[in-house]
This record gives C-alpha cells, sequence and structure tokens, in this order.
C-alpha cells in the first residue's frame, strides 16, 4: 500500500475534522465553516506533514514554529466575529493559513506580519498555491503592530506574549478588537479579548487557557 495519501482522501477526511468541529460547537458560523472547507490545512503545510493536517493538533513547520490545531483557529475567528470589510492585522503568520482564512470572512486585503524570513517565503508559497490573492505578508516585528495601515478593526496574535503589546491596542479602531495569548514564556497563557469601546475605554476577558509559541520582540518576549 502506498505511504501517500491521495488529494481525494486528504479532503474527505479534512472535511470529516471540520464537521466534527461543527458537532461539537467550536466552529460556530456558517462563514467559519465555509472558510475552513475553502483553504484546507493540508494546503499549508510541508508535504510530509498533509496526511497529519486532518488531526485536531499542532504540526511543525518550518524554522521551529507551528501551525495551529484546527479547533484553536476556529476560537479564535469566532471570537474575532470577522465581518466583510474589517480591516484585520494578523501578528505570527507561519504558514498562511490563519491569514488565508481571515481573507476570506473579511473579503477583503488581509496584513501579515512575521519575524522570521524563511516562513515569509512558506507562506507566500502556500498562499499562492491556495489560489489567496489578498493576503499582504510583512517582515518584522509585529509585536509593535503595523504602523503602515493602522488603525484595524482587528488584531489577532497567533504566539504568546508577556503582556498586552502597547502599539497594539493603539492601533485598534474605536470599536475595534485584538484577540492575544498572554502568559508565561512556557507555552501557558490566557487568550485574551481586548474591546476598545467608542470612547477609547478597554475592557479585557480571558477565554481561557490555551498554549502557544512566544511572540519574540521589542513588546515581546526577548530572544
Ligand atoms: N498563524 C500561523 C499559521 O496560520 O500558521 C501560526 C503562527 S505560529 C503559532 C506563531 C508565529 O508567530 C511563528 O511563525 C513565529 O515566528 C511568529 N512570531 C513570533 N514573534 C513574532 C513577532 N514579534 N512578529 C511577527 N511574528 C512573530
Amino acid at each position: 500500500m502506498s505511504p501517500v495519501v491521495s488529494e481525494e482522501e486528504l479532503k474527505q477526511r479534512w472535511e470529516r475534522t471540520v464537521e466534527a468541529l461543527v458537532r461539537e460547537g467550536i466552529i460556530k458560523s456558517e462563514a467559519v465553516r465555509r472558510a475552513f472547507l475553502k483553504y484546507p490545512r493540508y494546503l499549508f503545510v510541508e508535504d510530509r506533514y498533509r496526511k497529519y493536517a486532518h488531526l485536531d493538533e499542532p504540526l511543525p513547520i518550518p524554522a521551529g514554529q507551528t501551525i495551529s490545531a484546527p479547533h484553536m483557529v476556529a476560537i479564535m475567528l469566532e471570537l474575532a466575529d470577522l465581518k466583510p470589510g474589517m480591516k484585520v492585522l494578523e501578528v505570527g503568520t507561519g504558514s498562511g493559513w490563519n491569514a488565508a482564512l481571515i481573507s476570506e470572512l473579511v473579503k477583503t486585503d488581509v496584513y501579515t506580519v512575521e519575524r522570521i524570513p524563511e516562513l515569509v517565503e512558506f507562506a507566500r508559497r502556500n498562499l499562492q498555491r491556495a489560489g489567496v490573492g489578498k493576503v499582504h505578508i510583512f517582515l518584522g516585528d509585529g509585536s509593535r503592530g503595523f504602523p503602515p495601515k493602522a488603525p484595524y478593526d482587528r488584531i489577532i496574535v497567533t504566539a504568546g506574549a508577556p503582556r498586552i503589546p502597547e502599539p497594539l491596542i493603539e492601533q485598534l479602531k474605536p470599536g475595534g478588537r485584538l484577540i492575544i495569548p498572554v502568559g508565561s514564556y512556557h507555552l501557558w497563557q490566557d487568550l485574551y479579548i481586548v474591546d476598545k469601546t467608542q470612547d477609547g475605554k478597554i475592557k479585557k476577558n480571558s477565554w481561557g487557557g490555551v498554549a502557544f509559541v512566544p511572540l519574540v520582540g521589542e513588546y515581546g518576549w526577548k530572544e
């Protein structure tokens, strides 16, 4: 028996994963379900990991980083409550998968910042292969946000910070929302939902415990 899993089998396994996330109430909206089906995770991993892409756990990507587990990505996208036309910044491009999903949800340009050059290239290749056109990747320290395109309706950080970076709060529009894991270096964080009210007040809520690789940068962890 060939160890290579066919494209059709990968697709079917992915569809079963998505339907399980819907049944479990993790994917709540039809929009997130459709985005997951449009951009399956196996398009955003190296070939040797494609057969594992339907598993609900993180997988390795180059440079010692990870592509998050499907349930974690779904939880963050549901919390972000993305609507067409919203301007979104993602910090931590990684494989480009989450950025592809965001672009399908907002139907407009998405900005994403990655600090590791190898991953900028990896994500570019993946996005091209998946036919995603509206994701703009920038190499840099996303703990500073991305001022050229600010302010944002939503900022989604996919790495764990020691505290909430002030520039990210500043770069939120009134009524905007930041989703960010904040906690200890050793992979354990609280997933914070940070809302900026119309009059500029900040409200923080924790969704609960999560485990992300560290956000490394001026407003993150030091290298
Ligand atoms: N969103 C990614 C995806 O869909 O594959 C997964 C992101 S991975 C869990 C976290 C990423 O954050 C890594 O690629 C890491 O290099 C990146 N990162 C860490 N600190 C960063 C920073 N200050 N600025 C930009 N990217 C950063």
